[in-house]
């Protein structure tokens, strides 16, 4: 085959499906901002967003914009031959089709744009509940005493967030916690995940084979997520979501916030000295929020 005569597919639909899913981020983050109740910075995704989709060829944006009206997952990663938006297996051929990037494909189910993701880190399933064991109710379903750090030992933003990210790595929540580092660091280039209150949720999204997860480190002499900023966090809580969990995380952020927008809430948290207070802390003050 003589690929010199003809431009190569993949050159093009390769940049698209970036750009796709960069797009993709940036609105996810601005729901995010809606979520934790943060007025600036929207004004500037917005022009972000509105840049990055005038950019886009215009049948791609049609079709982008109508899948999103629908769901915020208008483009999903192929994960094991199965459709992360909506959990159905791909005819094998279709899966090909989409990793060679021949064009964009769709699902066959659910009409989302599908793209066949780079290495990434994969949440290890040998750690979800056994069918056995009771359901579990509450932040309970989505972490576990081993993820909590009442001390956070670093003393800078990429620190803590790799100390969380490692430890998830450590206690078989996710492998490949090096490049799990990498990508939260990636999404605070974005936009830094800190919000009022001393709070902070760094994360990352599309880690698929399990559930959304999360860990919690506590600072008390507080840590500054924006250079050149004075407003010190003392809460972090590390998440890795699977895609098809985007929306739901929203949720659980918008609780977490309202929790921990209250004083008292925050105080005894950071009082915590052991992961066995600080897991039952939060078990109890998000009884509530966290259904
Ligand atoms: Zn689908």
């Amino acid at each position: 085959m003589n690929h010199a005569q003809k431009q190569d597919p993949a050159k093009t639909i390769h940049p698209l499906i970036n750009m796709l899913a960069q797009l993709q981020e940036l609105s996810l983050v601005r729901s995010e901002q809606d979520a934790t109740s943060q007025e600036n910075h929207m004004e500037q995704l917005d022009i972000s967003i509105k840049t990055l989709t005038e950019q886009l060829p215009i049948d791609i944006r049609t079709l982008f914009l109508k899948c999103q009206k629908k769901d915020p997952l208008a483009i999903v990663p192929i994960s094991n031959n199965v459709c992360c938006g909506c959990g159905l297996a791909l005819p094998i051929a279709l899966v090909y089709a989409v990793r060679a990037c021949e064009k964009l494909y769709q699902c066959t189910n659910c009409a989302r744009m599908l793209y066949y993701p780079e290495v990434r880190p994969r949440r290890v399933s040998h750690k979800q509940a056994r069918r056995s064991e009771p359901r579990r109710a509450g932040i309970a379903r989505f972490s576990s005493l081993s993820l909590m750090i009442p001390a956070l030992k670093g003393t800078e933003r990429d620190d803590a967030i790799a100390e969380l990210a490692l430890r998830m790595e450590h206690e078989k929540f996710v492998d490949n916690g090096a490049k799990l580092v990498e990508e939260a660091l990636q999404r605070e280039a974005i936009l830094n995940t800190a919000v009022d209150y001393g709070l902070a949720f760094p994360h990352v999204r599309g880690v698929e084979g399990g559930g959304l997860t999360l860990a919690l480190g506590i600072s008390r002499k507080g840590i500054n997520f924006e250079p050149g900023d004075k407003t010190l966090t003392h809460i972090i809580f590390f998440i890795v979501i699977p895609t098809a969990a985007s929306v739901f995380y929203l949720k659980l952020l918008a609780g977490l916030t309202q929790t921990f927008s209250k004083k008292d809430a925050r105080d005894k948290l950071i009082a915590c000295k052991t992961p066995e207070e600080l897991w039952a802390t939060l078990t109890k003050s998000t009884k509530q929020t966290i259904v």
